[in-house]
């Protein structure tokens, strides 16, 4: 039967309470039950007054608010805060009935100007261990990757003096522009795709020198678990982190450089020479030994050298050089490009690096498209950070949410078949009318 309503934006006189109006899947409720905010008071203690002052809001409720805002990736607090005045799941998850006053968006922002980064960063920590807990985290294969995030600055104050954020610097952004930024290094396990470690540079920063920092950070989270390889794109291979990695337990896994001449493409390359670790020389395809005779102070670039009187008499010489003797200029980590280039030829590092792609670049699709990670909410590296790692908490969080249903999936299953059993038996089948078997309940 079609009905009609009489009247619309009733008044409300009697409401159920808040909780029976969300529903059991909401993934504000999955991400209520693996929220752990035990620690934030105490985090916070010596920022508030104990003993003076006006009440302030909870800060449990600011980090939940904070929590909604990475969730649904609103970037402006005004609209979280509009948001959450008419969504009955954001109010029933900061425990604000229908009826109370809000905090104001201003006092959001100066909140977390006043808690700095150290609770954020405890709340990342705990996501991390949970998921470890919970045996989501493999951590044999780690991937490490770079994304930028635009900042909020008009491009032509950037690094003025009078410039509102002026950590901000131009970098590289998808289709090759150029524009004011950051760039959040991250790295992720390859199984779960869970984020073991992050941090926040300007746009400006290469990723190459980040790898290490966030590497050791992961590895200290996953403590005994020593992972075996580390995927980056081509930005990360380099002798130094290969050497560094090796020193670790990890293989790195990038895409070496081609190798350079120096005297141009027509000659040989580093490549053609063979490197002799114990003796610290190379030797030339002629089979002459180029000795280390000095390191470039600004490059710190190796300098190894032929004898001229080698050289001169080589019948190879057009193919090598037009110099009197052939000079190579290595890094100092020449050994570890050599040990990558020789491993980049095997089937086994093809098939990591396959890997690589879907997992982070999957990891930086979810941040961006989900939870705004395009675009930096507030101005200053530090603000940035407490971005990147409330939107890193949440995608933790949200891995061990569907771990959790996943578990729960096959328990209610299991369940209810138990209770399909006991049903069964509780079926009375012994009394049997003349005509048919009659089942009865008890
Ligand atoms: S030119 Fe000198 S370095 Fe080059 S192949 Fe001949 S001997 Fe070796």
């Amino acid at each position: 039967m079609q009905t009609k309503r009489e009247q619309f934006q009733q008044e409300m006189t009697l409401l159920p309470p808040l909780e029976t109006l969300i529903p059991e899947d909401h993934p504000l409720r999955g991400l209520n039950r693996v929220l752990d905010l035990s620690f934030v008071h105490g985090a916070v203690r010596d920022k508030y007054n104990q003993e003076n002052g006006r009440p302030s809001i909870d800060p449990e409720v600011i980090v939940r608010l904070f929590l909604i805002q990475a969730m649904y990736g609103m970037s402006r607090v005004r609209e979280l805060m509009r948001e959450v005045q008419v969504n009955l799941a954001y109010r029933w998850f900061i425990g604000y009935r229908l009826d109370e006053r809000l905090p104001d968006h201003s006092t959001l922002s100066k909140v977390l100007d006043r808690f700095g980064d150290a609770v954020f960063n405890e709340l990342f920590e705990r996501s991390i261990s949970q998921c470890k807990k919970s045996g989501l985290i493999e951590g044999k294969v780690l991937h490490v990757d770079a994304t930028t995030i635009r900042a909020d600055l008009d491009r032509n104050r950037v690094e003025k003096a009078d410039s509102p954020d002026p950590d901000a610097r131009f970098g590289r952004f998808p289709g090759d522009k150029l524009e004011p930024g950051y760039k959040q290094h991250t790295i992720a396990d390859g199984r779960s795709r869970v984020i073991l470690g992050l941090s926040v540079t300007s746009a400006d920063r290469p990723e190459h020198d980040e790898a290490i920092p966030i590497l050791d950070d992961a590895l200290r989270r996953l403590e005994e678990d020593v992972p075996e390889a580390v995927c980056g794109d081509a930005a990360y291979a380099s002798g130094e982190n290969y050497m560094k990695m090796k020193k670790r337990g990890q293989r790195l896994i990038s895409p070496p450089p081609k190798a350079k001449t120096y005297t141009g493409d027509e000659y040989f390359s580093t490549e053609d020479f063979e490197y002799d670790e114990e003796n610290d020389l190379f030797v030339c395809p002629w089979g002459t030994p180029l000795k280390y005779v000095y390191t470039e102070k600004k490059r710190g670039r190796r300098i190894y050298q032929a004898l001229r009187t080698d050289c001169r008499k080589c019948p190879l010489k057009s193919g090598c050089t037009k110099a009197e003797k052939r000079q190579l200029k290595v890094s100092a980590y020449h050994s570890g490009l050599v040990q990558l280039r020789a491993a980049s030829k095997t089937k086994d590092f093809k098939e990591l690096y396959s890997t690589r792609a879907p997992v982070i670049e999957g990891v930086f699709a979810e941040a961006k498209q989900w939870h705004g990670l395009g675009r930096a909410w507030r101005r200053g590296l530090s603000k940035m950070l407490v971005q990147s790692l409330l939107i890193a908490t949440v995608i933790n969080l949200k891995r061990l949410m569907a771990r959790l249903v996943g578990f729960r999936r096959p328990i209610r299953a299991f369940l209810r078949a138990i209770w399909a059993l006991v049903q069964l038996s509780l079926i009375d089948i012994s009394a049997k009318p003349a005509s048919s078997v009659q089942l009865r309940v008890r």
